[in-house]
Formats: C-alpha cells, structure tokens, sequence
C-alpha cells in the first residue's frame, strides 16, 4: 500500500563532513517519526558504521546485501532492501566493506551516480527515501547528493560549530553545476541544544546568520535517552516515547512533512 503522499518520494541526503554533530541520530529519528506519521520511508545506510542499520534494529553482518553491493556489485536498491520491526520503515543497510567500496569504484564510468541507478526504481514505493551520510565529502557522500532532492545539514551547538561548512557548501555547489541542478538546502537542524550555555544561544545566532531563512523551527535538545536508544536497537519515538527527544524529532517530522 502507498503512503499518505503517493506520486514520487522526497529524497533527503543528511550530510555534514564533520563527525559526530548528530546526523545518524536524525537520520534514524525523523525516519521512524516520519514511519509513525504514516509515512512510507526508506532509510539508506552508506557509512561503513553502519550506525543507523544497527539504530532500527538490523544486525549489519546477519544482512544478506547491503549498499556495498549497490555501489561495487551493481545491485538495485530493491535487491538490498531489508524490513525493519518499526511502523512504515524499510532500510538498505550498511556493511563494514563499504570503507572499500570508494576506492573500488574511483574509476568507474559515471561513478557519481551508481546510488542513483539503484534507488531511483524504487522512489515510487516511498514518501521520503532518508539517506545517512558518513562524515566525509568523499565519492559516497557525492552520490547522495548527486541523488537527493534536499540536504538536510545537522550543526551541533558547540564550539566550531560553522568549521567545514564552506567546504560543504562547495561540494553542493558543484554537485549541482555537475550533476544534479535541482539540489536544494532542506534547511540546517541544530542538534545537542543545551539552553543553559550561553555559548549554545552563540552558535544559534551565528548559524542563523550564515544560513538565513534555513534554519528549521524545531531544535533538537541534549538527551541522555537520544544517546542510549541505538545501542538497543531502537528509535526515540518507541523507546521513550513521552521524552524530550521523541518530542523533538516527531516535531521534525511534523515540520518536514508541513513543507510538502
Ligand atoms: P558520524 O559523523 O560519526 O557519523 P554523526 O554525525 O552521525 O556521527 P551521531 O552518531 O548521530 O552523529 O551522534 C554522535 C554522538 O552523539 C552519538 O553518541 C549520539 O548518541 C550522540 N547524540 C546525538 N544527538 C544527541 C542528542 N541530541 N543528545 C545527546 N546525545 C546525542
Ligand atoms: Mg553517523
């Protein structure tokens, strides 16, 4: 059955070079809080971590395919795909071989867009195809960009805040001469917000400068529980469902799914 949206799927690439700023985390909990919405969503997993393949409850070395095989192998999308337990989400999921596949595939004709070849068959069966970038601007990160419609660039509130995102930009700019000139900026999500520190109302203010009229309503707050949910395998919205943290990523969800 099709979702709530039907035609064509919305593609969101999550991506910001810099580690650790939250981009698995939003990957997984938007999707599920999208999923919970009613919305039919794909979560594409192309960082060797494979953090958001074990965030919705896929063992990455128990999975038969995985984007590896997409990017070196040739395989579509459809061949990948693996269920997961949650409401309305499905996955292609990550493998440790993937930290290869970039080399592996540096000389292949049109080497930007396998990821594209592989899931544009499938945009129809969902309503947001969610990709988790890995913390580089490297040939898979291209690829998604090179595929998706928007990027959604997670910033944490702390110092640097705004450090790599010229380059970031840069690379958007030339994905878009190159490749892909529909690309658009979904909008900046602030992550980690601790409203005690001064320095987190800085960052806020300066993000807000470099990104006018891109920055998304909904901030994600600092939350033990955001942090604890991967290790079981399960998104916010059904591991403390009336937390700050689902509330927060049901509210991203709520604003992304506004916009359409
Ligand atoms: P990488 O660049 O390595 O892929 P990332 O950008 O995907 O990292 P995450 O893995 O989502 O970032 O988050 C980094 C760490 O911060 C993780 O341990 C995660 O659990 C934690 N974290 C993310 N968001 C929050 C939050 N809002 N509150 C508390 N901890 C968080
Ligand atoms: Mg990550």
């Amino acid at each position: 059955m099709k979702g709530l949206l039907a035609v064509m799927g919305k593609i969101i690439a999550i991506a910001n070079q810099k580690g650790g700023v939250g981009k698995t985390t939003t990957a997984v909990n938007l999707s599920a809080g999208l999923g919970t919405l009613g919305y039919k969503v794909l979560l594409v997993d192309i960082d060797p971590q494979g953090n958001a393949t074990s965030g919705v409850g896929v063992d990455k070395r128990a999975t038969k395919h995985s984007t590896y095989d997409i990017f070196v192998e040739g395989m579509f999308g459809s061949d990948v795909v693996v269920r997961t337990r949650y409401e309305n989400l499905e996955l292609l999921p990550s493998s440790l071989d993937l930290a290869a596949a970039e080399l592996e595939i540096a000389d292949k004709k049109h080497r930007e867009a396998i990821l594209k070849t592989a899931v544009i068959p499938m945009r129809d069966r969902y309503d947001y195809i969610i990709i988790d970038c890995p913390p580089s601007l490297g040939l898979i990160t291209v690829n998604a960009l090179c595929l998706c419609d928007t990027i959604l660039v997670p910033i944490q509130c702390e110092y640097y805040a705004l450090e790599g995102l010229s380059q970031l930009m840069n690379t958007v700019r030339r994905v878009k001469r190159q490749y892909n000139e529909h690309i658009e900026i979904e909008s900046v999500l602030l992550t980690m917000y601790d409203g005690r520190l001064n320095l987190t109302q800085q960052v806020v203010e300066e993000v807000k400068r470099f990104f006018p009229r891109k920055v998304f309503n909904t901030v994600i707050p600092r939350s033990v529980r955001l942090s604890e949910a991967p290790s079981f395998g399960t998104p916010i919205m059904y591991y403390d469902k009336s937390g700050k943290g689902s509330a927060a990523y049901m509210d991203l969800a709520r604003e992304i799914a506004g916009k359409n």
